[in-house]
């Protein structure tokens, strides 16, 4: 044991196993790109576009209503309470129900979710408003954010491939559905809400599901990994005796791809964007949905390899300790290379700890001022500098040569064996019982297969 003794920064968690742990409701999401058909995509586009239009017709009715309110006022007349229309879910609704006949002749196209969601939102913003926590709401543009959110009546898996929302059909979708269907048919799982995207073209559905399932209990850690993240080689992972048993490179195509990014952001940004009073050019618009297509490219293909490499260190070790996120030493790169590792480190995190949970392992993250890197795995000694473009570690004292990332994720899995103990108390203490039973995520940010879990 060279770590720990006098760096004393980590503790390791107390395990108790126990044979029984009672059910737990979870929430957790799914998300699947969606095939529709020309017909349906528009059905859907409407779908997203009556949203937005009963968002702006009701925040227009207020706004016209308080000003008018304003100008009485300033008049010397009297103006009641009950002149105001009012921002509640239930004021806007009502509103609506009263006005759609006139504002929106064609609201019966598209299922009822579209609006409600509409009345709800403009309510959350007005009270985001009047908490202090947002400006006064505005407009929605076309091409901004576009999604519809749908009440749980309004959509149903019919199987495994297909989806069924109301008014706009039964829709193909490119993935499997199993997991959620699963959920559905045995009754394990309630959908929450379901929100559809659009995104570079692409339609996307976000289910937030209740979920039954009984957590393992447990074990006593026998396999210990450290991970050490990183660029090149995105992951590299070893166990405290020293053992490389974890290896996964960056793909070839996610760099190709973060080029292609680049090179079409510098292309979109020569061009005339939205700004204050200018609506943005169409070659803009061509170029800006380039860019986001080859965004949600690349976020897919990471998120599934982010999804592979977790599952399989959930299921394989007992105890993973990975660093925090500041001593990545990726910060140092150009901010686009930046913006996407801490992204994807983020998600990695994130998986971690509930797949931890689900599988009955553990995870421990280390301390950020604990220097894995620096520090030789052999002797203990610490350097006082490691450039970013050194890629081997050579230690001065007991003259060991090694691959930086493999004695960074050594020196991290010996922060996961017994003894190593905490004496500042700054952290890197996980409780698996404890870890993230808080923790939420938007819908929007699952990966294909599963997210976040909530306690209950
Ligand atoms: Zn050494």
């Amino acid at each position: 044991m060279t770590v720990g003794d006098d760096t004393d920064l980590v503790t390791r968690a107390e395990f108790e196993p126990t044979k029984t742990s009672p059910p737990t409701t979870l929430t957790q999401a799914y998300r699947y790109a969606l095939d529709p058909t020309p017909d349906q995509a528009n059905l859907l586009r409407s779908h997203i576009g009556a949203t937005r239009f009963a968002y702006n017709a009701l925040l227009g009715l207020v706004k016209v209503n308080w000003d008018e309110n304003r100008t009485r006022k300033e008049t010397g007349e009297d103006v009641a309470k009950e002149d105001y229309l009012g921002t509640s879910h239930f004021d806007l609704q009502r509103l609506w129900y009263e006005r759609r006949a006139e504002l929106a002749p064609w609201w019966g196209e598209n299922n009822s979710s579209s609006y409600n969601y509409a009345c709800l939102n403009l309510s959350k913003a007005f009270a985001n408003w009047r908490r202090g926590q947002a400006r006064f709401p505005t407009f929605k543009r076309r091409g901004s954010k576009a999604t519809v959110s749908l009440m749980p009546g309004a959509v149903k898996l019919t199987d495994s491939h297909h989806v069924r929302i109301s008014r706009v059909g039964v829709v193909k979708s490119y993935e499997s559905t199993r997991k959620m269907h699963r959920h559905l048919e045995r009754d394990t799982g309630r959908i929450l809400s379901a929100t559809v995207s659009e995104v570079g073209g692409k339609f996307f559905i976000s289910f937030t599901l209740e979920v039954v399932r009984s957590i393992p209990a447990t074990r006593a850690p026998e396999k210990v990994i450290g991970v050490d993240v990183g660029i090149s080689t995105l992951y590299t992972g070893a166990t405290p005796n020293g053992e490389q048993v974890l290896m996964v490179e960056n793909p070839r195509h996610f760099v190709r791809a973060e080029k292609r990014l680049a090179h079409t952001q510098r292309v979109a940004s020569r061009r005339q964007g939205p700004g204050p009073g200018q609506a943005p050019s169409k070659r803009w618009r061509k170029a800006n949905s380039r860019v986001q297509k080859i965004h949600a490219e690349i976020a897919n293909s990471r998120k599934n390899l982010i999804n592979e490499t977790t599952t399989r260190l959930a299921k394989n070790y007992d105890l993973i300790v990975i660093e925090d996120l500041n001593v990545t030493g990726i910060l140092k790169n150009h901010s686009l290379a930046k913006h996407i590792s801490d992204a994807a480190w983020g998600e990695f995190r994130r998986q971690l700890e509930y797949k931890t949970t689900w599988y009955g392992s553990a995870l421990i993250i280390a301390d950020r001022f604990y220097a894995s890197s620096k520090t030789c795995s052999h002797c203990g000694a610490v350097k006082a500098k490691l450039s970013l473009d050194e890629r081997m570690f050579h230690c001065e004292a007991c003259g060991l040569t090694i691959d930086r990332d493999v004695n960074a994720a050594i020196n991290l899995a010996r922060l996961g064996l017994p003894g190593t103990s905490s004496g500042t108390g700054r952290g890197g203490e996980v409780r698996p019982e404890h870890q993230i039973l808080n923790a939420t995520a938007h819908p929007d940010e699952a990966s294909t297969e599963t997210l976040t879990l909530v306690s209950a």
